[in-house]
């Protein structure tokens, strides 16, 4: 009993690509700006900062610090929201997985959602949770076969 008690307390977070395929135990979350519904739509960056970002007007440190602060503000309005995403995903014993359109490699982890899971992170800690990142998910390949029919209400929309 404690020891179920204790599993259902971790929070798992991952993050990946935005055409990551997902497995029956994630619960995939887009929090791009671009296409970000819902909760994710809180963890999305600005357009300005991603343009000033891409086009070269600020560095990376400069666009961590202002998605951070970014973040600060809508915690500060959401939290409650936030603090049911983390509740919801644990009740569900999934793996919260945060995804966005950026390529990144080994050496380039410059895309919010690392940022996002490490703040995450920090939330289900202080809310007096346990959490386990699980690090960037690989896209698995496309299967040789033809895919299985999907299930009603379950394709891609
Ligand atoms: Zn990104």
């Amino acid at each position: 009993m404690a020891e179920i008690e204790e599993a259902a307390r971790v929070l798992r977070i991952a993050t990946a690509r935005i055409d990551y395929r997902p497995e029956d135990n994630n619960h995939v979350l887009d929090v791009t700006v671009k296409s970000a519904s819902g909760v994710g739509r809180l963890m999305a960056p600005q357009w300005s900062m991603v343009l000033d970002f891409k086009e070269g007007r600020i560095d990376w440190p400069t666009y961590v610090g202002r998605y951070q602060e970014l973040m600060r503000k809508n915690y500060a309005r959401y939290a409650q929201v936030f603090h049911a995403l983390i509740r919801d995903v644990i009740t569900e014993g999934k793996c919260l997985v945060l995804t966005c359109y950026c390529n990144t490699g080994p050496d380039c982890r410059e895309c919010h959602r690392f940022l996002m899971a490490d703040i995450l992170e920090k939330i289900a800690l202080n809310e007096g949770y346990e959490v386990c990142q699980e690090g960037e998910l690989e896209r698995r390949p496309t299967p040789a076969i033809s895919p299985q029919p999907t299930l009603p209400g379950f394709g891609a929309e």
